[in-house]
């Protein structure tokens, strides 16, 4: 079916004045035809491009910098994102024939977590161990760029999927399928799709183009994150604690005597933290928590420059739009969006993609890829794990920052309370270990 005939249910952006139906008709013959279109190129749309195409479908993903393929991280540096990755994560990269290519000798276990409360009692912690769980690890930690660089050349081997690298204008759905205008580095690219994958982030533009409503807050806070080398072993530890004013700094190791920071701080502190130089840091970390950052962790010294992230919470009110007659699913954080004192946002991206892929291969035959009933299998299957992570870090978040005395004196008993009982713990350690049945 060409694009003439196709009827143009919802021009989601009115087209470019270049676009008429004539033009449109003209032109027919150089629209590009695909089974599925991916926009964005983060790890959750290169993952998900991946799991398509491996499906055996007609894949073309578009994101604006898929001309270049990410550098995989070399020698004793460390890229500026490092992630927490999950079990579940571990297993989606695994089914995608990925995991295994990823140098594992950049990657650091991580066996025990441990929180601590903001009164600087010893009491006021928590203690999770993989050992106490029955569970090998609980996590590990990697650069963003290691597994998008794995993803990028996995997916250069991957017959079924193109790339285009381009930035998505504009879209109209019809009955069959959607149409697309890439402004592409080369020339504007049309291409028709049965179905729409957005992965375009936090933004995303296809999400606010459908008039999917949000619940969005933002925390009023960044995320300063900085690499650092310390001088006692962190023991394959993840440490997080939440200071008085309602800051929370972790520090996640990395191989060696590595260790990633992320400090959630105010926008001011954040500013502040961005001009510190080795010697301010170093007197940072010192002090930090009454010493004991520097008790756990000995000296630690800046090995990267700091970077900073606003913190936010966005929650799309629906998965698929539009609702009518839906053609495009959102995925990763054009879905969700939350803080990351979990280090669960992409861990929850990586969810959605192993919940389409289950769908879309557990098809009936006689259903088209856009069929609005597998759609909303997807949707079904996303909201409740969504809306539960969503929720608990958006409260954990607003309990370590309340100044209730009431609340504060909760928080941390409640830490020593967890910390107590093995049957809760095991449980917080199944959720955070994510894995994908
Ligand atoms: C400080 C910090 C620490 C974090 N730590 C963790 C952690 O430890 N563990 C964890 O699981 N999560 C963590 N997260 C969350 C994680 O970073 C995100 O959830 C994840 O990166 C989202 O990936 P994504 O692919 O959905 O989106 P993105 O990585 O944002 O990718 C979006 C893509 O869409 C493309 N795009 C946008 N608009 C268009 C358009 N019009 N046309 C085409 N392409 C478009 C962009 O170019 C980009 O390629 C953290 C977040 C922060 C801020």
């Amino acid at each position: 079916m060409g694009w003439f005939r196709y009827h143009l249910v919802m021009p989601l952006k009115h087209p470019p004045s270049h676009v008429s139906s004539g033009q449109a008709e003209e032109s027919a013959s150089h629209l590009r035809q695909c089974d599925i279109a991916v926009v964005g190129g983060g790890i959750v749309g290169k993952a998900c491009a991946l799991g398509l195409a491996q499906l055996g479908f007609d894949v073309v993903q578009i994101a604006p910098d898929l001309d270049r393929i990410t550098p995989i991280p070399t020698g004793d540096t460390w890229a500026q994102r490092i992630y927490a990755l999950s079990p579940g994560t571990r297993n989606v990269l695994q089914d995608l024939q990925v995991w295994e290519a990823i140098d594992q000798t950049r990657l650091q276990v991580v066996r025990d977590m441990r929180i601590f409360g903001d009164r600087g009692e010893s009491t006021d912690a928590l203690h999770l161990s993989a050992f106490e769980a029955g569970a090998p690890q609980l996590a590990w930690i990697g650069e963003s760029d290691l597994i998008e660089g794995t993803l990028d050349q996995a997916c250069r081997f991957q017959t079924k999927l193109a790339r285009i690298a381009g930035s998505l204008d504009n879209f109209f759905i019809g009955p069959e399928g959607v149409l697309l205008e890439i402004s592409s580095t080369h020339a504007p690219v049309r291409l028709k799709a049965k179905l729409v994958i957005a992965a375009d982030g936090a933004r995303s533009p296809m999400r606010s183009m459908l008039d999917i409503k949000t619940s969005a807050q933002s925390y009023e806070q960044h995320a300063v994150v900085l690499n650092c080398v310390c001088s006692h072993p962190h023991l394959e530890t993840a440490s997080q604690w939440f200071l008085p004013g309602g800051d929370i700094v972790a520090m996640l190791p990395l191989p060696g005597k590595g260790v990633s920071m992320v400090w959630s701080t105010s926008s001011e502190n954040a500013t502040r933290l961005l001009s510190l130089d080795t010697d301010a840091w170093q007197a940072e970390f010192a002090t930090m928590h009454d010493g004991s950052i520097a008790k756990t962790l000995g000296k630690v010294v800046p090995h990267s420059t700091a970077a900073s992230f606003p913190l936010r919470l966005i929650r799309a009110e629906r998965l698929i739009g539009p609702s009518l007659d839906p053609k495009v699913v959102l995925i990763g954080d054009a879905a969700h969006v939350m803080h990351p004192l979990a280090g669960q946002g992409l861990n929850l991206g990586m969810r959605d993609v192993a919940a389409l892929l289950r769908v879309i291969q557990e098809k009936e035959s006689f259903r088209a890829i856009y069929d609005p009933v597998l759609l909303r299998r997807y949707e079904r299957a996303r909201q409740g794990d969504t809306a539960t992570i969503l929720w608990v870090t958006d409260r954990l978040k607003k309990l370590f920052t309340s100044d209730n005395p009431l609340e504060k004196k909760l928080r941390n008993w409640g830490l020593g309370l967890v910390n107590r009982s093995h049957l809760i713990k095991r449980h917080l350690i199944k959720e955070a270990l994510g894995e994908v049945s």
